[in-house]
């Protein structure tokens, strides 16, 4: 059976690129976390299950809850890099993409001891007019990279790129891992079933058959959560109706999903996945 990436953004609901633009960054500090115990639920799962996941865990997270990071690291769990701050890479200069990167790297670093191999941007937001990034990412040192979406959508995707994990040249002509995230054949589209909103609003069996598909080929796919999607009490968010759709839809059925998910299929790290695939650069690490 196929070893399959699981993972995890480490972000509390408050972060989220849809609404930032009824939470800004200055009220953070004053909102109580939700993400501490919504992750430690996912690690008992985890558990229960016997699995692995790499965790892609904000900056701001990871310096006001250090534990939680060094917990999940000694459960035997991946840390990886979800940036710093959660803004959207095409909104950053390459100067501040930089900073920023750097930043939620070392803390990462410093945190759990082990070298931060891989990296998450914000919302999927590497796209055709942020692939300078890419060079920024292997200059910090990742190893590699896992924000691609292959599709059309309205803040992320690059359509048209390989939808399994491959060797990406940078614009400046480096080599990069990339995971992207996985998607579905369906009559000549690419439907992405990799997890997040789409797994809660698709039906389970849709999700099921796409990511089986996937495997099919002969290829891992990547699955991705985040703690607050299996947080049905959070407080509410007064944003878009699309918005309240995406964020809130099947928060109360996602937990059994998963559980399913778990069961029908085989999971590791990322960095086992690539492994697996010999596209490791530091197969050692
Ligand atoms: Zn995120």
């Amino acid at each position: 059976m196929t070893r399959n990436a699981l993972s995890v953004d480490v972000e509390d609901y408050f972060h989220v690129s849809a609404f930032s633009r009824n939470i800004s960054r200055s009220d953070w500090d004053g909102i109580p976390l939700r993400v501490d115990n919504n992750t430690r639920r996912l690690l008992a799962l985890f558990d229960e299950f016997d699995t692995r996941a790499t965790f892609f865990v904000l900056g701001w997270v990871a310096e006001r809850l250090p534990d939680l990071i060094r917990d999940i690291a000694a459960r035997g769990h991946e840390i990886a890099s979800h940036g710093y701050s959660h803004q959207l890479v095409y909104n950053q200069s390459p100067d501040e993409f930089r900073a920023e990167t750097l930043r939620s790297k070392r803390l990462l670093e410093d945190i759990v001891r082990q070298p931060v191999c891989g990296y998450r941007a914000a919302s999927y937001s590497i796209t055709a007019r942020s692939q300078w990034a890419l060079d920024t990412l292997v200059e910090a040192g990742f190893d590699y990279d896992s924000s691609i979406f292959p599709i059309h959508h309205d803040r992320y995707g690059m359509p048209g790129t390989p939808d399994h994990p491959y060797v990406l040249q940078t614009p400046n002509g480096k080599s990069l891992v990339e995971f992207p995230l996985s998607t579905a054949r369906v009559l000549g589209y690419r439907l992405p079933v990799s997890g997040g909103g789409y797994f809660r609003i698709y039906p389970y069996a849709l999700t099921r058959s796409g990511l089986a598909q996937v495997n099919r080929r002969q290829q891992p796919f990547i699955f991705y959560l985040h703690p607050w999607e299996i947080d049905p009490a959070q407080p509410r968010v007064s944003a878009s109706r699309l918005s309240r759709f995406r964020h809130y839809h099947n928060l109360d059925k996602c937990e059994s999903r998963l559980r399913r998910l778990l069961k029908d299929f085989r999971f590791g790290t990322v960095r086992e996945v690539l492994q697996d695939l010999g596209l490791s650069a530091r197969p050692g690490a």
